[in-house]
Parts: C-alpha cells; structure tokens; sequence
C-alpha cells in the first residue's frame, strides 16, 4: 500500500474524516517519507493530524513537545478514545505515573507522547531518547507553537531556544515544527533556531473569512462594551485587557452589569484559573475577561467573539487573539476599542523594558504595522493577510468595507497639531495641545501662558474628538513620537518636517459609526 494510501486510510478507520483538509496531505507524506517540515496553519486548521498519522505510519513513537500543559490531557484522551496509545508527561504527573509512562515509552507501547518542553530537554528524558533512537524508535518530533521560540514574539519560551539540541543529537529523526502565527520575521527564527532551514515550509491560507473584524474608537469603553455584548447575548466570547487590575475590575462590572463574565489572568491561583478555563469550555455563554494569558490552545470551537479593550502589542498577537474566534467556521466578530492612550503606553512600554535596543526596535515595526492597521482606510482582511504575506481583495465584511471611512486632506489639520506640540515645548500630551487648539482657557493653559500662542484657538472648526484622531493618526503615521520619559508629551520626528513646511500633504480618515446591527448567521 502506498503512503498516502495507508495515511488517507488511517483518517477514515481511526478519525472517522473522509478526506485531507488544505495541505494535509502533502504535509504527512513529507513527514512519512523522512523529511522536516514547517507547518503555517490557522487556528483550527488541523495541525495536529499532520504529526498524528505520520507517528502512526512510521515505526516507533511520535513526540510531541507542546507548552501547553493543561491541553495535553484533553488531546490523549482524545486520542485514546480512538484508540490511539498516547500518553504525556508534565509537571502534572506524580511520581509512579510518570515512570509507569517511562517504562511504556521504553517497551514501545506509545504511538505518541506529549511532552513539556522543559521536560523533554531534562538529561532523563533525553537518555530514554537516546536508548529510542538507538533502537529505531523514535517517529518523529513535533514542536507544536514553534513561535515560542521566537524572542520578539509574544509567548516567548527560553526553553524552546534549546530544542535545536534535537536536531543536533538526533539528525535522523524528521522533525515538524507547527504554528498559527508567524509574520515572515518570526518564519525566518523558527528556521533558523531549530535548524530547519531545510525544511518544507507549508502555508496555509491565514484568511478567516468568518471572522468580522471592526475597531471602534473608545469614548466611554465600558457602554462601548456593553453595547457590543448585547448582540451577543448567550453567547461565549472573551474580552482582553492588557493588565490584571482591569481584567478584575471589567469582569466585576460585567457581573453588575448581569453579564456572566469570569477573570482569567497569570495572577490569579492556578485552581481557580484552571476552574474558570473549564466552565469557559463546558458551559454556554460565558464571557471570559483575561490578560493574554488566556487562549494559546484553547479548543472551543463556538467562541462567538474576541473583544480587545486595549490594543494588542502587534498585528500577529491579534491576529492569533481574534483567531479564537468562531473555530466552527459560523459568523463571527472581532472587535476592539482603540485610544490615543494606546499608542503612549505601547510606546512607553518598549521603552521602558530591559530588552536590547534591536529588540526594542523590531517591537517597535510591530507595533507600527498594529497602529497602521486601526488608522487605515483599506479593507482590515486585506492588511492582516497582506502581514502574512497573503494577497486578498476587499472583504466586503469588516467596518472599514461595511462603512468606508471618509478620507479628508488633514494637511492643514496635522501642520496646527504639529505646530501646537512644537510651540510649546514638545512637553506636553494631547490633552492639552488639544486645549490649546480648540482655544480653551483652563487653568493649565493659564498656567504656562499658552492662552497668548499664535495657535490658541486656531482649532476650534475641529471637536475634540476630531482632534484625537489628527493626533492618533499622526502618532500611528509616525509624525509624532510619545515620549516614554515624560508621560505621553508629544514630540515631533523628522518625517513631520516635510508636512509642516508644506512640501507634503497628509491623508486622513474619519471613522463614521458603524452600525448597530448583529451579525447575520448563516443556516446551515
Ligand atoms: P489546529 O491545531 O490547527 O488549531 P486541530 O488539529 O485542533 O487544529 O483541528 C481542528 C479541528 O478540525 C479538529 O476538530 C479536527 O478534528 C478537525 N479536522 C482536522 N483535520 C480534518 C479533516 N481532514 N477533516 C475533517 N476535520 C478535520
């Protein structure tokens, strides 16, 4: 029988599917016949079946290192209702089981084994390995959310930077390295770090076309939210914050609010995190608030929505947050507030961390493109899939293709905001350049005497929200730069010059209220 043959054979016999989805395949056969792979496929794609049946077609026992301890379980005993003999090893364990499974491992009695990284790589678990690939009988490895091993990404694992010594100390043994989320920096690192650089690369199409993605600019976040939940009502979603304290204090208000929202950050006690994840997954309707601790690997197919109060720190960490919606491929939405109070803490954020200054400055591209993508006037799918390197048309279904925002010429606009930060001092934020533009006389501005500029007042045709989004899109176009030193003042870059001698002129856009209508559901 050949390969692909035995492989579409084992998918009916043992996973009950008809056919190979997308690159499957393609991807098995690779792994089959002896050879690496690197594996580039949504949320929901079916990534795992292109390590699972390659492990049972190859003699031995299929490793599967994952980070994702409280997943591994739910994954063998799915497996295992199957048929499948899996096992994991992780912290989890006790000591008896974890050498009960040791010595199945050694007898030969696994087709797969999921292992935490750090326990894969202790000098124990690499011995038994030795002792397995001595007798022929290691299958394959799979490192699943190999974008872990990036640094500049946003779920960093040090311990993956060490699973490069599988290749050094096993070169024989094919190797698969599987992700949903990496932009072409982040491919390029995967490679490189675990000594892929010759592997197949498959990509899958990264399009969600269920998926309605839709940015709203935040006045009073809280009713934003509540209004955006109440055509969700009944339904699971998750609403990400970016600290634990507003994690907390949204969940709580939900509650008041009588929405049934549960915390869910690093911060809380492992029991209650655990406990608050499976009432997520088992009961219907539960909105879940968290930090971005929450998700990587979370198997519920009908989350309904990902709310963002707070911008994501780059396209990809959204990209992979959003991804968790509507896995079951029904309609369904992505939504964020945004602020002008985004771009300053992001800013300062990178500033201030410990990280290399080539670090600070790739975070600092990401976070451009994230900005980019919330200021601009196309089509939101064709920019994310453009970021993965993906061509598309208009979607026809987010905010910006539902309601085009109006493009205005902001010239005139961006040379008096520029003018204002300049004028006084480039140390002050938006708020009070926005004072002094709309010609208001508080006692700030009497303070420092800013009532007798030339542009007191020369802003007043504009509202002061009108004024937010001038000064956010100049900081997304990057003609302004927010000082990390002096909370959130505003400074000018060199590519503002050209626009406030003149010489340039600036396109602006306009956010027009989306409407309030629900998501329409297909019947299936
Ligand atoms: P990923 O790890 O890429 O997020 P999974 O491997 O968990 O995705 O697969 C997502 C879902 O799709 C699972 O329920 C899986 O059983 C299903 N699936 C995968 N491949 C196929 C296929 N060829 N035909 C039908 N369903 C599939």
């Amino acid at each position: 029988m050949s390969a692909a043959v035995a492989a579409t054979e084992l998918l009916r016999r043992i996973f009950g599917y008809p056919s190979f989805r997308g690159q499957q395949a393609e991807i098995v056969d690779q792994l089959v016949s002896g050879g690496d792979a690197l594996v580039l496929m949504p949320t929901g794609g079916g990534k795992s079946l292109c390590y699972q049946i390659p492990a049972l077609l190859r003699t031995g026992v299929g490793v599967v290192v994952s980070p994702l301890i409280a997943l591994m379980q739910d994954q063998v005993d799915a497996l295992r209702q199957v048929g499948v003999k899996a096992a994991f090893l992780n912290s989890s364990l006790d000591f008896r089981a974890l050498v009960e499974t040791e010595h199945r491992l050694l007898r030969g009695e696994l087709d797969l084994i999921y292992v935490a990284p750090e326990r894969l790589l202790s000098d124990r678990f690499i011995g038994l390995l030795e002792q397995l690939v001595a007798r022929q009988q290691v299958a394959l490895f799979a490192i699943d959310e190999a974008h872990c091993v990036s640094q500049w990404g946003h779920d960093f694992r040090p311990e993956y930077m060490q699973l490069s010594q599988l290749h050094e100390r096993f070169p024989d043994v094919p190797r698969v390295a599987l992700t949903a989320t990496a932009d072409q920096l982040t491919r390029q690192e995967i490679r490189t770090r675990l000594g892929l650089e010759q592997a197949k690369v498959f990509v899958d199409s990264f399009d969600r076309p269920n998926i309605r993605y839709t940015i709203v600019e935040r006045d009073s976040p809280r009713q934003q939210l509540l209004s955006f939940l109440g055509a969700h009502q009944g339904e699971a979603g998750i609403v990400y914050c970016l600290s634990r304290r507003k994690v907390d204090e949204t969940a709580a208000w939900l509650n008041e609010q009588g929405v049934t929202a549960l915390p869910y950050h690093a911060g809380l006690a492992g029991s209650d995190r655990q406990r608050h994840q499976q009432r997520f997954l088992r009961e219907d309707g539960l909105v879940m608030v968290a930090t971005i601790a929450f998700g990587m690997g979370i198997d519920k197919p009908d989350v309904r929505f990902v709310a963002h109060l707070d911008l994501p720190k780059s396209l990809e960490a959204y990209y992979q947050e959003t991804g968790r919606a509507g896995r079951d491929g029904e309609p369904s939405e992505a939504w964020m507030t945004y602020g002008l109070n985004d771009v300053v803490i992001h800013r300062q954020m990178i500033e201030e961390s410990a990280s290399p200054s080539e670090q600070k400055r790739v975070e600092r591209q990401k976070l451009e493109s994230m900005l980019a993508y919330c200021e601009s006037a196309r089509c939101r799918r064709v920019i994310l899939l453009d970021y993965f390197g993906e061509p598309a048309t208009s979607c026809g279904n987010c905010d910006v293709c539902l309601v085009p925002p109006i493009v205005w010429d902001g010239t005139v606009a961006a040379q008096k905001a520029l003018s204002a930060a300049l004028r006084t001092g480039q140390r002050f934020g938006a708020g009070h350049l926005i004072d002094i533009l709309r010609g208001k006389n508080t006692e700030k501005v009497q303070q420092f005497g800013h009532q007798r500029l030339p542009t007191f007042g020369v802003g007043a045709d504009i509202d002061e929200r009108g004024w937010r989004s001038v000064f956010r899109q100049l900081l997304a176009a990057g003609l302004l730069d927010a000082d990390a030193s002096a909370y959130g003042a505003l400074k000018l870059t060199n590519s503002a010059r050209p626009i406030l001698k003149g010489e340039s002129r600036l396109q602006l856009r306009r956010q027009v209220e989306p409407p309030k209508t629900r998501v329409t559901r297909s019947k299936a």
